[in-house]
């Protein structure tokens, strides 16, 4: 698809596909369960074209304090700005730092995208929430 398009008509996609199918996920999961779910939608911000991407997965990974496999709830929303050329990528990184940019190709591929933003997502250090642990597994030390 071509992003700058898209993101001037306001365009809409949203799909599903399943975390199996992800070759550059699978060091990362414990168990080849699981779906992402995602959506990209086209607008402007401050007239600059744009992208608002969201994901949904439901990962398996291995809980880092009582080592036992976890479905991990993970959540990705984000606005990424689509710049035409490199000054105008270093342009706008200039002007804020916090935001997030892409050089625009005329062909971007939206499942890499996806794909990238569901692995910088991913939690550094899983861990299931707070006193959801295996109790018998910290009493035994494998924490
Ligand atoms: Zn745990």
């Amino acid at each position: 698809m071509d992003p700058i398009r898209f993101a001037r008509e306001a365009a809409s996609l949203a799909g599903e596909f399943s975390l199996a199918e992800v070759d550059r996920l699978r060091d990362e999961l414990a168990g080849e369960e699981g779906a992402v779910t995602w959506r990209l939608e086209g607008v402007l911000v401050g007239g600059r074209p744009a992208l608002r991407l969201l994901v949904d997965a439901n990962p398996t990974l291995i809980c880092q304090r009582c080592l036992a496999p976890y479905v991990h709830a993970l959540h990705f929303e984000g606005v990424i700005l689509l710049a035409r050329n490199d000054a105008e990528l270093e342009r706008w990184e200039n002007d804020d730092p916090l935001i997030d940019v892409i050089l625009a190709e005329p062909r971007m591929d939206v499942r890499t995208l996806i794909e990238d933003e569901l692995l910088l997502s991913l939690p550094v250090v899983p861990r299931h929430e707070i006193g959801e642990c295996q109790q018998t597994m910290i009493a035994q030390g494998a924490n």
